[in-house]
């Protein structure tokens, strides 16, 4: 089709230069017969033979007063913003260039301003596509942008910085330049290219008058104007395949046919310099020919070799002999027409360059793909373990082939690709194992142990590679929650970006912020802030503010202040949100909100909360599907803030979707399936389930220690806790307490000074009052608040209450009914609409009834427990709310024996008797406080032997106890003396 068509074209534009000017355009119109394409393209051809090579001319530095250059549109004194105009020094197809300088500063900088021309006003999109493409640059072999602006009428200019410099070509010719100073010169020209590729930059124009060489022999590519960013390539592809002013000589074939245009487009024009710089001419000379003769050479012919041009011209620069062999070869693969046969990446072509110049053979000349292959398998045959070697050849070597080839396809499609080919290959492991159920269990963590190991002395002549073959690996070790492997292999990529693109490149920022990311729950978290700051740095350096690297380290900042400053922790966590907001649902923007939410909630924010992890359950599933591995940390903490919100029904159906996503997702050997088995436990522990939740509070503690170990810094202490504090909670004092003192030996090593030691050092303060360790209880309480106030004030929050509340059982276990009563003040109360009170307005009521009760206040004790009762009963919980109940029965009760009424103690007291026996294991104390309690009743109701029996089991519960508090032993001795009172009578 494309053939005929360019048949046609050239016939009827051959006929149209042979006619008069006047009469051609009457002659077209005839016989393109309504094909307005074909007419439009052949004026455009004829339009450019007559303007004879104004494309295609080097734009030799115009001297301003030659008659032959156009007049520059700025006067020379001219001022534009901070810049004064000296004089024109270039022109193009798109605009003029200035040099000017710097005039408002203390120092003298001369630039140059690139000023989109009259003519070209149609070009303005381009013109600002430079300019931002510019921005995204910074390489020393690329012209810098240094500011943008307008003129007073209205046309845009760029300035950059003055590159002093002739044209790569006239350098070389003029300095008599040699092989090897040539071939670095165009090595360093590779470098630059390539970095423009790696941040999906083609630039479509690359001939000498845009590649200067300054005096000091550095090389600046110029001239991005007709640039493409290759991720909007598919979008754009209609709108850009039509005739680009690109120069015809050093056009690649799929230029000339408006087909795609890729990095191997660039490729071919690197070839074609190449070509120039050994043999001082041209492969294909298009010079002069009407421009579909033009075409058609480039189509249809091949370029001959450099040496055999070498070898015919006497002007050559040159030995013929030392180009043959292979800079033949690699020069031809550059020029191959079909762009897949040429070099997979502009860095493949530089190594071949090298490997020439250290006389190394060059991979140009082998048989590809087995060449290199059979090079990777040699290089990779190190072990007896054949089969890994192989596989994990494999895995480097085609992974680098893949992220090559997929090089002119977006970065993230090519990291996808590089991922899901590593991680099929783990798969095709496994299955091919004769033992697959081990082999499922050890073989991915080998090979990737393997990978690790590897990687480190492997791949140095490939570091973009080898770069991003480090991200796998790592995103595998975090996705096995091997941490501290993942933050290992994270820093190597950070000093591996450092190198390759500079400390304040984009790629150092990412590497630092996945840095950050993979520190998170590893043993170097305390390295994090230096991380992140250093990233930010650079960001900030870049003057990158709304990117989404920028976006990504909000988050990982609000993740680090979580642990330290919430209010701080929050406000990141609201940026990162409103930035990925900008961009469709993802999975960051779904991770971003649940963040939010966790710290809302943190903040006690409950309703925001609930509403932040709704949306970021619906955006992740909207994104990733059901179940996927986000699922189960969203679903548990909407659980949370559900539970908060009284909504308990809810709370456990969320709760529960967190459990089965997590096996689903995970298995049961994941720290995700642990923390959500930890969750749903505690959850079901707090509203009445005690046994079922302290059986998955242990199936926690017993998977975090079998998967993470005693040692872990991360997982391991909440577990310990959780199930010591539940333990403790149900009446297990000693088992809960060492759990809960292991924890926090852990965090005191790992994570000294946080809010979580805090957290621990309160839950286990309350198990030491109960046990009657006072002294040990108050340290711990001190310690907890000295790191909540971090020198200032402690704010009170939710997770503060409990210190609140267990001074307060301590003050009342000592009888100081007044420390109790002032500590009240303390007591942080947040509130709800939902029911009308909240979990901690019932919890002080509760506090303050307890408090009066020991005051001896009996009356205002039993008026807050019946308010509490009633709140209860009113809010349709009261199978949930069993904890609050079997305390508000006892204090009424208790205050109706202080009033001598025995009758109304006595169903209160039953039933706070066997809703803890229900609740709580048969060795707690707090059964034994309110057998006591009864027992007393009884003894008021003369009714001895059930007083008695009471008595005798609540004595065989404190026997379990070594220490035990000194109420629940002074209780007990005075029931006994009553007893003992009421024989005697
Ligand atoms: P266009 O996009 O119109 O082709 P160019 O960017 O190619 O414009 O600039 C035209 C010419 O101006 C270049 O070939 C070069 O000679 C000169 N020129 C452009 N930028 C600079 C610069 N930063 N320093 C020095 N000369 C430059
Ligand atoms: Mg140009």
């Amino acid at each position: 089709m494309q053939r005929e068509r360019w048949i046609r074209l050239e016939q009827l534009f051959a006929e149209a230069l042979a006619l008069p000017i006047a009469t051609r355009s009457a002659f077209l119109e005839r016989s393109c017969a309504g094909d307005i394409a074909l007419r439009q393209e052949i004026v455009d051809l004829v339009r450019s033979h007559d303007a004879a090579g104004v494309l295609d001319a080097a734009p030799a530095l115009y001297a301003a007063d030659t008659a032959a250059a156009p007049r520059p549109s700025l006067a020379m004194g001219t001022r534009l913003g901070p810049w004064r105009i000296e004089k024109m020094i270039g022109r193009g197809g798109m605009g003029e260039v200035y040099a000017a300088m710097r005039t408002d500063g203390a120092f003298e900088q001369r630039i140059a301003l690139k000023l989109l021309r009259y003519e070209a006003s149609g070009q303005l999109e381009r013109f600002h596509a430079e300019r931002r493409i510019l921005a995204k640059l910074e390489h020393p072999g690329i012209a810098r942008l240094l500011d943008g602006g307008t003129t007073p009428d209205g046309r845009p200019y760029t300035v950059m910085e003055y590159v002093e410099g002739a044209p790569i070509t006239a350098y070389c010719c003029k300095g008599r330049q040699g092989l090897r100073e040539r071939l670095e010169l165009f090595a360093r020209v590779c470098d630059a290219v390539a970095y423009a590729h790696s941040h999906l930059v083609i630039h479509r124009d690359l001939k000498p008058a845009n590649i200067l060489v300054d005096p000091q022999g550095e090389i600046k590519l110029l001239d991005f104007g007709i640039a493409k960013l290759l991720d909007v390539v598919v979008a754009e592809r209609d709108a850009d395949t039509t005739i680009a002013p690109f120069t015809p000589d050093y056009a690649a074939p799929e230029q000339l046919t408006g087909q795609p245009v890729s990095t191997a487009t660039d490729i071919y024009a690197l070839g074609v310099l190449l070509f120039e710089l050994l043999t001082g001419e041209r492969p294909l000379p298009m010079q002069g020919l009407p421009s579909v003769h033009a075409l058609s050479l480039a189509l249809d012919r091949n370029a001959p070799a450099p040496s055999r041009i070498a070898r015919a011209s006497r002007a050559a620069p040159l030995p013929a002999h030392r180009l043959t062999g292979d800079l033949d070869a690699i020069v031809a693969k550059c020029l191959r027409k079909n762009p897949a046969h040429r070099y997979e990446t502009i860095n493949g072509l530089k190594l071949d360059i090298q490997r020439h110049l250290r006389n190394e053979p060059v991979l140009a000349r082998e048989g590809a793909r087995l060449y290199v292959f059979g090079r990777l398998l040699q290089r990779y045959r190190w072990a007896a373990a054949a089969v890994f070697a192989v596989v994990v050849a494999l895995a480097f070597g085609l992974a680098a082939t893949l992220w090559q080839a997929h090089r002119a396809e977006t970065q993230s499609r090519t990291s996808a690709a590089v991922q899901t080919f590593l991680r099929d290959l783990f798969r095709a492991n496994t299955s091919s194992q004769d033992d697959p159920v081990k082999a499922r269990q050890t073989t991915a963590r080998q090979l990737l142990d393997l990978g690790a190991k590897k990687i480190g002395t492997s791949m140095n002549d490939a570091p973009a590679a080898k770069l991003s073959i480090l991200s796998v690996l790592a995103q595998l070790y975090d996705d096995l929650a091997l941490d501290d492997e993942a933050v290992k292999l994270r820093r190597e990529s950070v000093s591996l970006a450092q190198t390759l693109h500079g400390a304040n490149s984009a790629e150092t920022a990412r590497t630092l912020i996945e840095l950050a990311g993979s520190m998170h729950a590893s043993s170097a978290v305390n390295e994090r802030l230096k991380v992140l700051d250093t990233a930010a740095a650079v960001l900030d350096h870049r003057r990158d503010f709304d990117s989404e690297l920028r976006a990504e380290l909000l988050a990982r900042q609000s993740e680090h202040y979580q642990s330290v400053d919430l209010p701080r922790a929050l406000d990141y966590a609201r940026q990162s949100v409103r930035l990925f907001e900008t961009w469709p649902p993802s999975v960051d923007l779904a991770e971003s909100l649940y963040v939010r939410g966790l710290i809302e909630q943190n903040l006690g924010l409950v309703h925001e909360s609930a509403s932040s992890l709704h949306k970021a359950i619906e955006v992740s599933r909207t994104v990733e599907g059901f179940p996927n591995p986000s699922l189960p940390r969203f679903y548990a903490f909407l659980g949370q803030a559900q539970q908060r919100m009284q909504d308990l029904a809810g709370a456990e159906t969320s709760a529960r979707l967190a459990l089965q996503t997590a096996r689903a997702v995970n298995g049961e050997n994941h720290v995700d399936t642990l923390q959500t088995e930890m969750r749903l436990g505690r959850m079901l522990f707090d509203t009445g389930r005690t046994q079922e939740g302290l059986r998955l509070l242990r199936a926690a503690k017993e998977r975090a220690l079998k998967i993470r170990g005693p040692d872990d810094p991360f997982h391991t202490p909440p577990a310990l806790l959780e199930y010591g504090y539940g333990q403790a909670r149900a009446g297990r004092l000693e088992e809960g307490l060492s759990d809960m003192q292991a924890a926090i030996a852990n965090r005191r090593i790992h994570r000294p000074g946080t809010i979580p030691l805090a957290n621990m050092l309160d839950a286990a303060a309350s198990a030491l009052v109960d046990l009657g360790h006072f002294d040990g209880a108050l340290a711990y309480l001190d310690e907890a608040n000295s790191i909540r106030s971090n020198g200032g004030a402690v704010a009170r929050t939710l997770a503060y209450n409990l210190n609140t509340s267990t001074r307060i059982h301590m003050a009342l276990a000592q009888d100081n009914a007044e420390t109790a009563q002032s500590s009240l003040a303390d007591y942080f109360v947040d509130h709800d609409e939902t029911h009308g009170f909240s979990n901690t307005e019932i919890e002080r009521w509760l506090l303050e009834a307890e408090v009066d009760l020991e005051a001896g206040h009996a009356t205002l004790a039993s008026g807050l427990a019946k308010r509490v009762r009633i709140a209860i009963e009113q809010s349709g919980l009261a199978a949930y709310l069993d904890f609050h109940a079997m305390r508000a029965d006892l204090i009424e009760g208790k205050a109706a024996l202080q009033n001598n009424q025995p009758a109304v103690a006595l169903p209160l007291l039953q039933r706070t008797l066997k809703v803890r026996e229900k609740l709580l294991d048969p060795s707690s104390p707090r059964i034994a406080e309110a057998q006591i309690a009864l027992a007393e009743c009884h003894l008021a109701l003369n009714e001895k032997p059930q007083a008695q029996a009471l008595a005798l089991s609540a004595k065989a519960i404190h026997a379990q106890h070594k220490d035990l508090g000194d109420p629940y032993r002074q209780s007990l001795r005075k029931l006994q003396d009553d007893l003992a009172a009421k024989t005697k009578i």
